[in-house]
């Protein structure tokens, strides 16, 4: 039976069925109904959360400790039905899915953790007899809106560390991947939080998102997305002059060094570049390979291009499961064909394919012959699509590298500790890659970028505290 997920608002679940959610592998499954928030209903959230506020964050690290520690334990006890789901509605392998789950689960873990090691510091005061005291409170009602391409692990590691900190939230979801945001919530107030501590408004993100974006009463907003609306809520949360944080789009470069061991460059650009469906920011969408290894580079990239799988996400044999949906499947064949246009040459794939079931299905593309300044190699396409760019030695290719408007993640493949060293000392991105792929990351370290890709403080790890805190300096004189 089809289920119906409402939205869960100081601790009621409500609306009618608003929205269905469909399987790119297949779309005549129907993953869900989903109630669909109009901006009264954002409203109430807000207010519950604003009114649950004072409570929980005085809550103390022991509840929130049990809360956290037990969504961990029941997201990773269903990792397989909650991946699965995963993998339905949003297209990524089962086994994308489920380790995506995981990571989730990491994350609860993770921020458990951090709720008994919350500390502050006591520093001499300059003037005699005072002592001074630098303590993290809470920031308040924290807002936050989370895209589709990673609908569990991107809300786990917001929700997590805003929980862990003792803020109440309003969370949107991604319209396309409800069901994920549906569970996380389901299991987290299962676990025990207090009702209005964390509200769900699943709906659109021009009526929602903006909502969120107008009230006075969210004090923070942490948004992952496109460049486009995060300008939105950078602008809409100056005005209000509330805490933002963004995580948006990348353009990463993988640089691949005559020297580089051509099995491990080809794994790291065919992983980087492809899994997911390509569906990742961190994703290598640039690969920028010198003159003496580019051929051969070039061949064994399509040779293992030519043998990956393509197919519903739930056959255990797929590697690249489906495009999220048609509006994203004909931005990827627009980028092909603008990168064509502009003079790069279709390598490898970049058509349609049919399956046993209707969906989106896309086999990967590789653009050869691309130079930096083309469309295709600026803009962020979002899909299995990648450019092969030649350069003539390292310099060259680390000046092509970083001549972009993004800068969340970048990627080597060399054997010169000469030159792995001083890209990572001068590539102009938050995250950096030697000898692996440019997406895949670590769930307890700095998740963020720079330029055009991101605002604000790093997420994730002990790093999440920048944001999800405000800083309380308290002087005491006591004679
Ligand atoms: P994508 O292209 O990846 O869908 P978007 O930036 O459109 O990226 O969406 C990311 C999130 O932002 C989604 O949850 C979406 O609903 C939300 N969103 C879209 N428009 C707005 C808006 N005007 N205000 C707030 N949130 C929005």
């Amino acid at each position: 039976m089809t289920p119906f997920r409402q939205n869960f608002i100081d601790g009621e679940w409500v609306g009618d069925a608003g929205s269905r959610n469909i399987n790119p592998s297949d779309t005549g499954d129907v993953v869900g109904d989903y109630a669909s928030a109009g901006a009264a209903q954002a409203g109430q959230a807000i207010a519950a959360a604003k009114a649950a506020f004072p409570a929980w964050s005085r809550s103390g690290p022991l509840a929130r400790h049990a809360v956290l520690k037990k969504a961990s334990d029941e997201i990773l006890a269903r990792k397989d039905e909650i991946g699965r789901n995963l993998a339905r509605e949003e297209g990524k392998t089962l086994a994308e899915g489920i380790g995506e789950t995981i990571r989730a689960a990491q994350i609860f873990d993770f921020f458990a953790g951090e709720t008994l090691r919350l500390s502050g510091e006591v520093v001499p005061s300059v003037r005699p007899g005072v002592g001074v005291e630098i303590t993290r409170e809470a920031v308040g009602v924290v807002g936050i809106i989370t895209p589709w391409n990673f609908p569990i692990a991107i809300p786990a590691w917001k929700i997590a560390p805003a929980l862990a900190h003792g803020n109440t939230i309003v969370f949107k979801p991604a319209e396309l991947v409800p069901e994920s945001a549906w569970s996380i919530v389901d299991i987290l107030h299962r676990a025990g939080l207090p009702k209005g501590v964390l509200n769900l408004v699943m709906g659109k993100g021009s009526v929602v998102g903006q909502a969120m974006l107008d009230s006075p009463d969210v004090n923070a907003i942490t948004f992952t997305g496109s460049v486009g609306t995060g300008k939105r809520v950078a602008a809409a949360s100056i005005e209000h002059m509330r805490k933002f944080q963004l995580e948006m789009g990348g353009k990463n470069p993988l640089v691949v060094l005559d020297d580089a061991d051509l099995a491990v460059a080809v794994d790291c650009a065919l992983n980087g570049a492809f899994f997911s469906t390509g569906q990742r920011c961190t994703a290598s969408s640039r690969l920028i390979v010198t003159d003496g290894i580019h051929d051969r580079f070039v061949d064994a990239l399509k040779d293992r291009m030519s043998k990956l799988v393509v197919g519903d996400a739930l056959d255990a044999q797929t590697q690249i499961g489906p495009v999220v949906d048609a509006t994203q499947l004909k931005q990827d064949e627009d980028y092909i064909a603008i990168g064509r246009a502009e003079g790069a040459e279709l390598a490898f794939g970049g058509e349609r394919l049919d399956r046993k079931t209707p969906g989106f299905y896309l086999q990967p593309a590789l653009l050869t012959q691309a130079t930096n300044t083309m469309r295709s190699s600026r803009e962020e396409i979002f899909g299995p699509v990648a450019s092969v760019i030649r350069v003539k030695d390292y310099d060259e290719a680390l000046t092509v590298a970083n001549d972009t408007p993004f800068g969340l993640t970048s990627g080597i493949c060399t054997s010169s500790l000469k030159h792995a060293t001083h890209f990572k000392r001068n590539s102009e991105a938050g995250m950096v890659m030697v000898n692996l792929p440019t997406a895949g990351v670590d769930f307890h370290v700095p998740f963020g970028g720079r330029k055009g890709s991101s605002y604000g403080p790093r997420e994730q790890g002990r790093y999440a505290a920048e944001f999800y805190t405000t800083v309380k300096t308290a002087y005491t004189f006591a004679g």
